[in-house]
């Protein structure tokens, strides 16, 4: 038995795949590098020294990804595929709909068909819009304050009714909150195309000297020194939390909603200050003004992962600016193939396989 894995070949998915295979699970990844390339899975199979399956096809194509249950032994599914860019989702709204959305209907009436019913859905402390309180627990009231968080908002209710109206189903709802950091190995990490919309992607392009400075976005918000507060989270440790929600996911029904978050806040300048401790390298800063629609403050309460999950997370800020740091100096350009990465590399998995459809 298999657990399938939808888009992971990126950032968050491809940590998940190297924790699953070191706790023994097999696993089938579903992607359509839109925003991903298989030089990851390649890099998760040689830290792993283990095999995964992979398919290349696009989950809006429904007949292909049939095959794919129709094929394997599948117990469970992670479903991590979707786009996340807010800013892109305002000014293409239908793709993320469509791409959010849809695949996740597909997807769920598969597993209804081959009787699969076993999911956990990544979804996003952006569900809680702009909280008036913090730490942030899970029934705060839900709030989506743009197309890709409501993309987010709305899965997770159609997931509900979908156990109200069959109660065989188990579903984990992960509502992460700021995963930044990378493989401690420097092999895998988060390589966003184009510019960074995201904090520490940011700081690593400009540490590493393609960009020049980095923009803080307002100083003059309530928080301990005017920047905006946020928990960041390594995603080893949110890897792990999949692993431990999988555990619970495969043993129980019902929905289960968590927080995937540290519970500790950090301020622009205390994230740039860390990370120019744990590495050295002085980050120019420019204070700009606030990007419209960003909250304050936020950050987790994760107690209910804790109790229920038997899950916390351990790792610092220090370890979550040393590792990002680590993926983005020797990968400059990320996954795209420089010299250094052409040498041959030892691909244990003989089945790497790639299908087209
Ligand atoms: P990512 O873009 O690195 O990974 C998503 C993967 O899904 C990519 O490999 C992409 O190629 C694939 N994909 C997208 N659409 C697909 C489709 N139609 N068919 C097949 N594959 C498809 O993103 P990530 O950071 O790893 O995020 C994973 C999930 O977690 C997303 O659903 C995202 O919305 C959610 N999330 C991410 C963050 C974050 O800050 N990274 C925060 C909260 C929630
Ligand atoms: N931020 C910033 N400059 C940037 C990117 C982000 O000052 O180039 C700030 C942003 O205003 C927020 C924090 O860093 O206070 C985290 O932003 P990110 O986009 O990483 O996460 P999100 O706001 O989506 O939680």
């Amino acid at each position: 038995m298999a657990i399938l894995i939808t888009g992971g070949a990126g950032f968050i998915g491809s940590h998940t795949c190297i924790e699953l295979l070191n706790e023994g699970y097999e696993i089938i990844v579903v992607d359509n590098f839109s925003n991903s390339k298989p030089e990851s899975l390649k890099r998760v199979c040689e830290i792993t020294g283990k095999s995964i399956m992979i398919y290349y096809l696009d989950l809006l194509d429904s007949e292909s990804l049939e095959k794919v249950f129709l094929v394997n032994q599948i117990e469970a599914v992670i479903h991590f595929a979707g786009l996340k860019a807010v800013g892109e989702s305002v000014k293409e709204s239908l793709k993320y709909y469509k791409n959010n959305i849809t695949t996740t209907i597909i997807i769920c009436d598969l597993m209804q068909k081959y009787s699969v019913k076993k999911l956990v859905f990544s979804s996003s402390a952006t569900v809680y819009g702009l909280p008036d309180t913090v730490p942030i627990s899970e029934e705060f009231p839900l709030k989506a304050l743009n197309p890709y968080g409501r993309t987010k908002l709305m899965v997770e209710e159609f997931l509900q009714d979908i156990f109200i109206s069959d109660n065989e189903w188990s579903i984990t709802i992960l509502r992460y909150f700021n995963p930044i950091g990378a493989h401690e190995s420097g092999l895998i990490g988060e390589d966003p195309s184009g510019t960074p919309n995201n904090l520490m992607p940011y700081i690593t392009k400009v540490a590493v000297g393609q960009l020049k400075v980095l923009n803080i976005f307002g100083n003059g918000y309530s928080t301990k020194d005017g920047t905006g507060v946020r928990d960041y989270i390594h995603v080893v440790d949110l890897a792990n939390g999949h692993v431990a929600a999988l555990d619970k996911t495969l043993k129980s029904t019902g929905v289960n909603i968590y927080n995937l978050g540290t519970g500790i806040g950090y301020s622009v300048l205390e994230v740039v200050s860390a990370f120019e401790s744990a590495t050295g390298v002085k980050i120019p800063i420019n204070i700009t003004h606030p990007r419209p629609g960003d909250a304050a403050i936020c950050y987790a309460d994760p107690m209910k992962a804790e109790k229920e999950l038997n899950w916390i997370a351990k790792k610092s800020i220090h370890d979550m600016c040393a590792d990002s740091w680590r993926w983005q100096s020797r990968n400059p350009n990320g996954y795209k193939i420089n010299e250094e990465l052409e040498n041959p590399r030892l691909i244990q998995s003989e089945d790497f396989l790639i299908p087209n459809n």
